[in-house]
């Protein structure tokens, strides 16, 4: 019973544990359970012996997947570089057993590292300060909205309510906007897949809050009118966002700061390092150029000869953004990772990003149709359109029929301009053996939809579980075992 659930192999009575010998006297536990009357019979636990629990969860961890297996070219969302030595840096008793409630001058350290990685942050992207209280590239967008607002209610300017998004951006860009009180205005992308500087130019007027932006785009794209873009935004009084999630296209190479933008965040949890999945765990740092230091969260972390304090004194903040100060373990990573790095290093790795998704780009772009055809940056996004007319092959039987190959599939159907969208990020530390391999496999895939279509509609084949119902796994969720009761 290799792929069950541990309830399965439970025999009565069997155990896996050894108890010494009971010194006190022993109570029923009925009696038990009538003193605390929360429950009326024993809890359904598993009966299993040692060695079944250590196979069964032994077993369960072979059937993971993850950057440490394979490929994992997931567009926009992946984890990039994550070298191990930054978990063990973030495991060093002296960072992992502080509390928030230790008074600043026995948490020196750490703060140190959050003083400091600030500062390299605002290097790195051009801007002034920031706070690294958010917990998550959503949580940074919701952040920046509450500081757009502030700003314009500091300026007496309540009636700009209007958030601009491209149709390309991530769906957090326009939610964030929304849950902070914007009013969300869509913006189409030009035939070259960038934002229309004619559909901008409709909303450049005194309701303009500002614009969210993500450069390159999630097609890859470079916004290479971003300069004109802050121009004309600016001139109507709005602020620019900047999503900054994926800056492993950039870093070292160019500056959100240098581009115009006002507010930027970053996700620690992609581009710098910490393995992420299943919701967490992450770390959204906020960044911003003068005209919104004012705003920024307390405690703000302030250095004065040579230690480090917290300083609350910030009458126009918008408050906290978080119980304590972020997530420290994962700045540690973060900051581990800048230090490793250095400039140069992250100098290479975005040439490498970009390097990696053109080479596959350009091996993939022979069988697959690429809407957008321009040199992407990090990432480039397929379409499974004409295999769809052809054979009747959608985006989804390819990524199943990857899973086959045990490859991860790239995220399908993002951005959602493109139709049957495909939308690879190898990322920078693939080798191009790795990146033939999957060029290798997608073409062979390409080959099976033209002549044998039915093996991509019934992937996967070799996975434990095959295709699920993916509608009623989101909207009936099954995760609790209920037995035979
Ligand atoms: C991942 C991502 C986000 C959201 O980040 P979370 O940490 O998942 O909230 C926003 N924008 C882009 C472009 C992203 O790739």
């Amino acid at each position: 019973m290799k792929d069950g659930l541990i309830f399965e192999i439970s025999k009565k009575g069997r155990v896996g544990y050894n108890f010494p010998e009971c010194d006190v006297p022993l109570v029923p536990i009925e009696e038990i359970f009538k003193e605390i009357y929360l429950r009326v019979d024993e809890p359904r636990l598993p009966e299993v012996s040692e060695l079944d629990l250590v196979r069964h969860y032994t077993n369960l961890s072979r059937k993971n997947y993850g950057v440490d297996l394979g490929f994992y070219p997931l567009g926009s969302c992946t984890m990039k570089y994550n070298p191990k030595v930054n978990e063990e840096v973030a495991g060093f008793s002296g960072f992992q057993q502080v509390h928030p409630l230790q008074p600043e001058h026995s948490v020196q350290g750490v703060l140190h590292v959050m003083h400091n990685i600030t500062e390299k942050l605002c290097e790195l992207t051009g801007m002034k300060w920031g706070s690294l209280q958010p917990f998550a590239g959503a949580h940074g967008e919701f952040m920046g909205m509450k500081l757009f607002r502030a700003y314009f209610e500091k300026q007496g300017e309540r009636q700009r309510t209007k958030i601009l998004v491209p149709d390309s951006a991530h769906g957090t860009n326009p939610a964030s906007a929304h849950i902070s009180g914007f009013e969300v205005v869509e913006i189409k992308s030009n035939h070259q897949g960038i934002v229309s500087l004619e559909s901008l130019n409709e909303h450049m007027d005194e309701k303009l809050a500002g614009i969210m932006l993500t450069n390159p785009n999630t097609l890859g794209l470079f916004e290479k009118d971003i300069r004109e873009i802050a121009f004309r935004v600016h001139n109507a009084g709005g602020l620019l966002y900047y999503d900054g999630a994926n800056l492993n296209a950039i870093m070292g190479r160019s500056r959100p700061g240098d581009m115009g933008f006002d507010v930027v965040h970053l996700n620690l949890h992609k581009t710098f390092s910490t393995p992420h999945g299943g919701g967490g765990p992450g770390s959204g740092p906020v960044l911003v150029n003068e005209k919104l230091i004012p705003f920024l969260p307390v405690p703000d972390i302030v250095e004065r000869q040579g230690s480090y304090h917290f300083d609350y004194n910030r009458q126009d903040s918008i408050g906290r953004i978080s119980g304590f100060y972020g997530n420290i373990a994962v700045i540690i990573k973060a900051y581990a990772y800048l230090l490793f790095m250095g400039k140069n290093g992250l100098k290479s790795c975005s040439e490498r990003a970009v390097l990696n998704a053109n080479y596959l780009k350009a091996r993939l772009e022979t069988r697959y149709y690429l809407p957008y055809n321009h040199y992407c940056k990090h990432e480039f996004v397929l379409s499974a359109k004409i295999i769809k007319e052809k054979f009747g092959i959608r985006a989804l039987d390819i990524a199943k029929r990857l899973l086959d190959y045990g490859v991860h599939p790239p995220t399908v159907y993002f951005p959602l301009i493109v139709q049957e969208a495909l939308m690879v990020e190898p990322t920078e530390t693939e080798s191009k053996e790795s990146l033939d391999m999957f060029a290798d496999i997608m073409l062979r895939i390409y080959e099976e939809a033209k002549n044998s279509p039915d093996l991509l509609k019934t992937a996967p084949t070799l996975t434990p579980v095959r295709r699920i119902d993916e509608v009623l796994a989101a909207k009936k969720p099954v995760v609790r075992w209920q037995g035979d009761e």
